[in-house]
């Protein structure tokens, strides 16, 4: 990997939407999301995870973050795996020198190993985590963790309500839970209610690959059209936030995807981009 030169100083915030400066046209990823690692302390049904890449080394991953600011159209960063909070590097540290760099530092975790008072880190801007369903039997027979994960996850969120601190949910689709999601949304706006801080729900379509997905693919996947059915349901609902359709989460204009891969960066747009991932096309 190419690092290119860049001091740590504190730079401006850059902001989340709009151009970067008057004038600057769109010329690469505003969102970039990084796999620090595959490894994971959990197992879902649904996980397109593969384990067929490494994990950054923590100087590896700080050259990334100031090779992105360089070249100037990222703004936002999510940090993700595998699971972050696996890595065996300091994520928050991490974070903070996101931060320090002017990017919104955001974490994709599924919350189980977050540290203790995360809600109160300024090195995070936004935590992003999943919840496939308000049940918690549906959620926990995806989401594979000692039969606890959705209190998990329900705690983490309330504690990020007490606070105010920005989430993004994100819920992924099956033909398990897909009569589940709407109650998810209206949780969601009720969460809004008590004080919580929404920024966006991402619906992502249910993919039968990675080491979850692949093995799981005839139970999951969805009938054609219910993934745009149950996306519309949710849509309907008028909640006060963004929601964002995910029907192929590694192919996106304006998000791109970091790995390691034998001591070198790779990203999809290099390593996916003629091979757009459809369910149909994997049926
Ligand atoms: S989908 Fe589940 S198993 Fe896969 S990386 Fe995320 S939390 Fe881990």
């Amino acid at each position: 990997m190419s690092v290119v030169g860049f001091a740590d100083s504190p730079a401006p915030p850059l902001p989340e939407s709009g151009p970067l400066s008057p004038g600057a046209r769109f010329t690469g990823p505003r969102v970039a999301v990084v796999f620090l690692q595959p490894r994971c302390n959990m197992h879902c049904t649904f996980c397109i995870t593969e384990d067929n890449f490494n994990a950054f080394a923590f100087d590896q991953a700080a050259g990334l973050l100031r090779d992105l600011r360089a070249g100037g159209t990222v703004r936002s960063v999510v940090l993700g795996g595998g699971e972050p909070f696996d890595w065996p590097h300091d994520v928050i540290a991490l974070g903070a020198l996101g931060r320090r760099l002017g990017f919104t530092m955001q974490v994709g975790t599924n919350g189980i190993a977050v540290p203790d008072g995360f809600e109160h880190l300024d090195a995070i801007d936004r935590w992003v985590l999943p919840l496939e369903s308000v049940q918690p039997q549906s959620h926990n027979a995806m989401r594979l963790y000692r039969g606890r994960h959705h209190a998990i996850v329900l705690d983490r969120l309330e504690a990020l309500r007490r606070v105010s601190k920005s989430v993004t949910i994100s819920t992924v689709i099956t033909q398990n839970n897909f009569d589940e999601v709407a109650d998810v949304g209206r949780f969601l706006g009720k969460y809004i209610q008590r004080g919580g801080n929404v920024h966006a729900w991402h619906l992502y379509q249910f993919l039968p690959i990675g080491r979850g997905g692949a093995v799981h693919g005839a139970q999951l996947a969805l009938l054609p059209g219910m993934y745009e059915y149950v996306c519309a349901q949710a849509e309907a609902l008028g909640l006060p936030f963004r929601i964002y359709r995910r029907s192929d989460m590694y192919h996106s204009r304006t998000v791109e995807f970091y790995w390691m891969d034998r001591g070198a960066v790779r990203c999809g747009s290099e390593a996916w981009a003629p091979t757009p991932i459809t369910i149909s096309a994997l049926r």
